[in-house]
């Protein structure tokens, strides 16, 4: 079986959606697919949200009617026969009177998330009738059933194996089964869902819960590309990565990926494909155990990081004065990115300001403070790095005269952490670029 995720821009414009319908049609095979809402509408409810919260009817009202238009205009086009375009008219007038209900309550956090999932909804349910219409035998199966967070917000993996495993051979007399992405209970039993891209993440546990043979990821680029393209001029997808390497450039900002997917897959080693659907040809990324070592396959950067340096006399000779550092850092419940140490001074950087300034009055009890703020963690990966004979000169060579503020590597296999001022961030990328991938 596989695991086949669509993305909003995937499904945003109705000849997206037909032509995923044709794409699934043209895959032999059992497949679960998991959608996105169309393009724009989670940003869109998230709006509705923020003014029924802040109880301006008005804002919220206008843009629960401009949405409706773009969804009246999208069912028109996308189903043929007048009898299909009435049941479009009906799912659409469906929801929007749930919008116009949940507005005219009282609206608190849990009608906000109520709010949030309908996206994925309307979406599944408008594309399975879009299959009914082509007369492709399919089945909607609600996401809500069976996906669900514990009280830490932590997908309960065993539990949505156990519940997804009998729904599915119900199923056994179709090859597509459509499953909403994002959304699923919490342990209140309430509707919730897996925070902002959590499409993919539907997608690994589902894959991850069956077993699949592979999960397929399709957005509208060809795969994960070896650089920032909106940065560098030229950069080219990565044809195969290993599954921590993929993890270390989702985190550090290769936007194509929700940085948590890679974990389910990962564990239960299920094969992680991304592909485009702008065209199926290209091969994409292919994520899985297997991996090239010694080899450079991709840079990513992180912005808005911050450095803090805290440099004390008593750290000579001292031990446990890390533990105390660290310390202060988990009580202000902010993790930290990189570290660098010496023997009187250990730097840190953190991608969350929020308790900044409590964590630097604490730290002040240890000796001198100094923050820079505005950096950027420019991440390297590849597989066994340090196999490859002068790992190191390839980067710095390709820096020239950039000011590095922090190093960080041999923290695992698979990546050197290089942190520069924001204001080098481009010029680096493309050095980086041209020094180690001969692109320019
Ligand atoms: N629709 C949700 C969002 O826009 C989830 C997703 O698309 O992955 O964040
Ligand atoms: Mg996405």
């Amino acid at each position: 079986m596989l695991v086949v995720k669509f993305g909003g821009t995937s499904v945003g414009k109705p000849e997206r959606m037909k032509k995923i319908a044709t794409l699934l049609l043209d895959t032999p095979g059992k497949k679960i697919v998991v959608l996105s809402a169309l393009s724009g509408t989670t940003n869109t409810l998230v709006r509705i949200g923020d003014h029924l919260l802040a109880q301006q009817q008005t804002g919220a009202q206008q843009e629960i009617a401009e949405l409706e238009k773009h969804y009246t205009t999208f069912i028109n086009e996308l189903y043929t026969t007048e009898a299909y375009k009435a049941i479009g008219q009906e799912i659409v007038s469906r929801y929007f009177s749930l919008f116009r209900l949940l507005a005219a309550g009282r609206f608190d956090e849990r009608s906000y998330r109520e709010l949030l999932a309908q996206g994925e909804l309307i979406s599944t349910e408008l594309f399975y009738h879009h299959l009914q219409e082509r007369k492709t035998p399919a089945r909607l199966l609600p996401a809500l059933h069976f996906m669900s967070i514990d009280e830490n917000n932590e997908p309960e993996l065993e539990k949505i194996s156990e519940r997804l495993k009998p729904i599915i051979e119900t199923m056994s007399n179709v090859d597509i089964i459509v499953t909403q992405g994002y959304i699923c209970r919490n342990h209140k039993n309430e509707i919730d869902n897996l925070k902002r891209g959590g499409s993919d993440y539907t997608a690994s546990l589902i894959g991850a819960a069956i077993r699949a043979e592979e999960i397929q990821i399709w957005t509208d680029i060809d795969g994960m590309h070896n650089n920032d393209p909106r940065i560098v001029k030229k950069t080219v997808p990565i044809a195969e990565l290993t599954f921590d390497e993929a993890s270390e450039l989702a985190y550090f900002g290769a936007k194509i990926l929700h940085p948590s997917t890679i974990v389910p897959a990962q564990k239960y080693s299920v094969p992680v494909r991304l592909k485009n659907t702008m065209d199926e040809k290209a091969f994409g990324t292919l994520i899985s155990n297997k991996g090239t070592s010694g080899e450079f396959k991709a840079i990513a950067a992180k912005d808005d990081i911050t450095a803090i340096k805290i440099k004390s006399s008593r750290m000579l000779l001292a031990h446990g004065f890390l533990r105390k550092v660290f310390e202060v850092f988990e009580k202000n419940k902010t993790s930290i990115d990189m570290v660098s140490t010496s023997e009187v001074a250990v730097s840190v950087t953190i991608d969350d300001n929020k308790y900044l300034n409590a964590i630097v009055e604490e730290l002040e009890n240890f000796g001198s403070i100094e923050v820079d703020q505005n950096q950027t963690i420019i991440c390297i990966v590849g597989n066994h790095l340090a196999d490859k004979e002068g790992v190191l000169r390839y980067v710095f060579d390709s820096l020239g005269s950039i000011p590095i503020r922090m190093v960080s590597y041999g923290g695992s296999y698979n990546n050197i952490s290089i942190l520069v001022d924001r204001s080098h961030k481009d010029k680096a990328l493309n050095l980086l670029n041209e020094g180690l991938f001969g692109l320019k």
